[in-house]
């Protein structure tokens, strides 16, 4: 399948649990860190999964890094069946996939000047001769702005300002030429004034290279510029998927309302009108409240149906789910 609607990847009631285990040695739960999702990402797409820390997102990401085996359910990357690749096809994968990570001085291996950092991917998958990676690392560090190269080859991580570390990061996952990003949190540990331009460089990369991104956000001011969809996460699940603007217009689950009141206002007369998030902490996963995971919170429960029954994905509009019982016909 081919064009602009082409499925690069397929997720279908993922689950990944962590075994919590009582000195180390007796099982006494689990940890169900992503509890049951299900969404497709197309070729060329920006989407941003947004929720607060804890819900699963970090997770999620890993799990489609390959990073995490999942517990059950089935993730296809142009499909092709993650679960049944053998050593050398995860290889491969990992190849078509680039990470960027939250801490981009912690991503970095310090021993290691911005030459070396950028030709071991190369080196790893056995692409070109020494003089086609010297010209792939350069590419690449234009593509990010590390302009001119010269300037920051021989560099080492700590040499390099976290705007310019977070660089390296993002040049280090074009390196192989890969399908889809995804970005964990990739601007919340840099300074202010350098966040919308490494947001923006992402952006208009995803956009030249047609990339498929997964931009992981607990932040839902920014997905605005940088996502045409959003999902929405919590405990575990994705409670409401849009797109940008159909969701921050006519947000239909409770929590993601919560989340867009909660947004500081950048008018002063409105940022009175400002509210927490409902009362309450996000739920154990060890533990989630049976039915709809957000009832303890939620302002609008249904009583007897809500603490009860889990609520299916309904549509509010083309393209729209959300999970909760408010939508049922
Ligand atoms: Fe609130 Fe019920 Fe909707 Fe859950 S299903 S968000 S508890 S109204």
């Amino acid at each position: 399948m081919t064009g602009d609607n082409e499925i690069v990847v397929s997720v279908r009631d993922l689950h990944t649990w962590f075994e919590l285990r009582r000195w180390g040695i007796v099982r006494v739960g689990n940890v169900r860190a992503v509890d049951g999702i299900s969404f497709d990402l197309k070729r060329g797409e920006s989407v941003a999964f947004v929720g607060e820390s804890g819900c699963g997102k970090s997770t999620l990401a890993r799990t489609l890094l390959g990073l995490h085996i999942p517990t059950s359910g089935k993730v296809f990357f142009e499909g092709i069946n993650m679960q049944e690749l053998d050593r050398k096809g995860l290889l491969d994968y990992r190849a078509r996939v680039g990470f960027v990570q939250q801490d981009p001085y912690g991503a970095l291996p310090p021993f290691m000047d911005v030459r070396r950092i950028l030709r071991e991917p190369l080196i790893i998958h056995g692409v070109g001769d020494r003089k086609e990676q010297e010209s792939r690392i350069r590419e690449s560090m234009e593509d990010v702005r590390l302009s001119p190269p010269e300037e920051f080859l021989h560099k080492f991580p700590h040499m390099l300002s976290g705007g310019q570390q977070q660089r390296v990061v993002i040049a280090r996952a074009l390196m192989l030429k890969p399908s889809m990003i995804i970005a964990d949190e990739p601007v919340s540990m840099l300074d202010a004034s350098v966040r919308v331009e490494i947001l923006n460089l992402l952006r208009n990369i995803q956009k030249t290279r047609q990339l498929t991104l997964a931009f992981i956000t607990h932040d839902l001011s920014t997905v605005r510029y940088f996502a045409e969809r959003v999902f929405v996460m919590y405990a575990g699940r994705i409670v409401e998927k849009s797109t940008v603007d159909n969701l921050l217009e006519h947000p239909a689950h409770p929590y993601t309302r919560a989340l867009l009141d909660a947004l500081p206002d950048p008018d002063p007369e409105n940022a009175a009108r400002m509210r927490e998030l409902p009362s309450g902490e996000p739920p154990s996963l060890i533990d989630p409240p049976s039915g709809c995971r957000f009832h303890p919170r939620c302002p609008h429960a249904i009583k007897g149906l809500c603490e009860v029954d889990i609520p299916p994905d309904f549509e509010p509009g083309e393209g729209h789910t959300a999970a909760c019982w408010l939508h049922r016909q």
